[in-house]
């Protein structure tokens, strides 16, 4: 059964602990429920509805009018398997780290190089979580949704989600008009490893493992090493993980900014010509790093991640409206901002 509360508090459910208050809130554990409670007229005319998962890519700036609904619904269930793979749906309030921990314990390879990345599983198509080379949508197959205004259910298949670059189709067309219910996975019984990006060679080298011994288990093990190195935990210090995406330019504009910044950090774009810069690199090419404003700080070991203390959401968004504009006066790049800002 569903139990719809008032003025509830959301510090304990995003991970910058912003106190802000939502009017309506309720725990959603099964679709059926959450159907139900669609349907009921009185719920729908809450003043809008926002869906919260682990709240780890969420900036909550203010009290929330409406109904919070706190996504919890759980089950993994194999749909179809054969000796190469597996076809496994996963219910959208399933923690993202343990269904990767889960489908690797199964002997399910594809989700290694997202392991460690906070937040639940129906959150993870939402921005295409993306991490070490590999992309949610590498793997996804489906997603199943229940529309919040008809409380009809949903199927989108991998194309119709119209996945980028920590983008879909539900931050543009369809967004905020479908709670994620399930998400379905090909996942591979005979795995082959992306090693190519970030520290994973160096780290190998340091264990001591040999690519041609390398299992999955292990290069989530490594992964989850290096990110534990460079990024803050949020249960000791608030934040949002990265606070901006990644430039995306065309290679005109490239070979501008190289004339200045010859040691300029970019990849290449996955789907096209253009380059990727390093918005953290251009951060601390700044200054910017470990810098305090108020509340709010610039990470002192990626500058890439804002922390804030005490919930004081109004530092942390003054500060990256600094680091904007101090961006765009010396690179000439916009940085786009990546969590949710409600
Ligand atoms: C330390 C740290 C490291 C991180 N590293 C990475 C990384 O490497 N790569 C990466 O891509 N991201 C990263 N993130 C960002 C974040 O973990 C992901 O975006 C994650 O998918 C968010 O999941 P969540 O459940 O916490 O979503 P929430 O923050 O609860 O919600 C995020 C957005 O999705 C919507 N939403 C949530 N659940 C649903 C649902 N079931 N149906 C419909 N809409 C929904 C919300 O309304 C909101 O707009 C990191 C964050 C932190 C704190």
């Amino acid at each position: 059964m569903t139990t719809l509360k008032q003025q509830v508090s959301l510090a304990d459910y995003n991970t910058l602990r912003i106190d802000a208050c939502a009017a309506w809130f309720c725990r959603i554990d099964s679709k059926a429920a959450l159907i139900s409670l669609l349907r009921t007229p009185a719920v729908t005319e809450k003043g809008g509805i926002l869906v919260i998962g682990g709240g780890s890519n969420l900036v909550l700036t203010r009290d929330f009018p409406g109904l919070v609904l706190l996504n919890a619904i759980k089950g993994i269930d194999v749909v179809h398997q054969d000796s190469d793979s597996v076809m496994v749906s996963v219910g959208g309030g399933e923690n993202w780290d343990a269904f990767v921990a889960y489908s690797l314990s199964q002997g399910w390879a594809g989700l290694e190089n997202l392991s460690a990345i906070p937040g639940t599983v129906g959150a993870a198509p939402i921005q295409n979580i993306g991490a070490y080379g590999v992309e949610l949508k590498d793997c996804l197959v489906s997603v199943s949704t229940v529309e919040l205004v008809s409380g009809q259910v949903r199927q989108f298949d991998r194309q119709e989600c119209e996945f980028g670059y920590r983008d879909s189709i539900f931050k543009k067309a369809e967004k905020d008009k479908h709670i994620i219910t399930s998400v379905t996975f090909r996942l591979d019984k005979r795995p082959t490893l992306k090693l190519n990006y970030g520290e994973i060679r160096s780290e190998m080298d340091a264990s001591r493992i040999s690519e041609k011994e390398l299992t999955p288990v292990q290069l989530r093990q490594l992964i989850s090493t290096i990110r534990a190195r460079k990024l803050p935990d949020p249960k000791v210090t608030p934040n949002v993980g990265s606070f901006f995406k990644n430039p995306v330019i065309g290679k005109k504009q490239l070979q501008t900014i190289l004339e200045s910044f010859p040691d300029l950090v970019y990849f290449p774009a996955t789907d096209n010509d253009d380059v990727k810069l390093a918005a953290g690199w251009m951060i601390d090419r700044l200054g910017w790093k470990g810098k305090v404003l108020g509340m709010a700080r610039v990470h002192s070991r990626q500058a890439l991640v804002l922390t804030v203390r005490e919930g004081h959401c109004e530092d942390l968004l003054t500060l990256a409206k600094s680091i904007q504009k101090d961006v765009s006066a010396h690179f000439g790049v916009v940085l786009e901002i990546e969590p949710r800002i409600v």
